[in-house]
């Protein structure tokens, strides 16, 4: 598999992955991991929010919340919705992240695409303190010292596809140097250039077809 890495040098010729259009909440992408004990997703409803997804009896664009959710509450239809739904988690369920990774809180959904082949991918919907911080850098050099490779997505507007590369060639100077500074540059720079990407439409029309007996 081709990888995407971002020019170190900084400038704008870096190639640009965009996810695929398949519906991005695949059970195959996620069903297999185990969650965590005694973690639930409380108010999060990132993922209801910021994913895209396409099936016969529920289709939303990329960044629209779902019609059924209840914002800061969860699943409005939760015993009768898709089997996807039931199936995909954000990595934060799935891993020993510290409470402050909930998506809702840190700004930053785990997305568990590319687990399988040792990726994964940090989507960050919104920018805030905590993705600058110490602990956000000793995870992800964490993740890089045990070889994983680690990818920055954003969204676009909604209803685009979110941009993402792997960063993690772009990363290693400042993981390697300890230097938290430098990493935060790199880390800054690249959702920057993420941001000026040429957005596109994920082609989704919104249906809402979940019969509520
Ligand atoms: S049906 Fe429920 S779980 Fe699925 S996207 Fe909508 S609110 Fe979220
Ligand atoms: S993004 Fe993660 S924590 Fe938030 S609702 Fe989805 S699975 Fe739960």
């Amino acid at each position: 598999m081709r990888r995407h890495q971002l020019d170190p040098a900084g400038g704008c010729s870096y190639p640009v992955a965009r996810f695929t259009r398949k519906p991005l909440l695949s059970r195959s992408e996620s069903s297999a991991l185990p969650l965590l004990p005694d973690r639930e997703c409380g108010g999060c409803v990132e993922c209801c929010r910021v994913i895209p997804l396409e099936l016969p009896e529920l289709a939303k664009p990329t960044g629209e919340l779902c019609a059924y959710c209840v914002d800061g509450a969860g699943c409005g239809v939760h015993a009768i919705r898709p089997q996807t739904c039931r199936t995909w988690f954000c990595l934060w369920r799935v891993i020993e992240l510290s409470d402050d990774w909930r998506p809702d809180r840190s700004g930053i959904v785990v997305r568990p695409d590319g687990l399988e082949t040792g990726e994964i991918t940090l989507y960050v919907v919104r920018r805030t303190d905590f993705l600058t911080s110490m602990e956000v850098f000793g995870v992800v050099a964490g993740w890089i010292a045990q070889d994983v490779e680690v990818a920055l997505s954003v969204p676009g507007p909604v209803g685009t596809f979110p941009a993402r590369a792997v960063v993690t060639g772009w990363l290693r100077p400042a993981v390697e140097a300890g230097d938290l500074d430098d990493f935060n540059r790199r880390v800054v720079a690249s959702l920057d250039q993420l941001e000026r990407h040429d957005w596109q439409a994920d082609g989704i029309t919104a249906r809402y077809a979940v019969h509520i007996a």
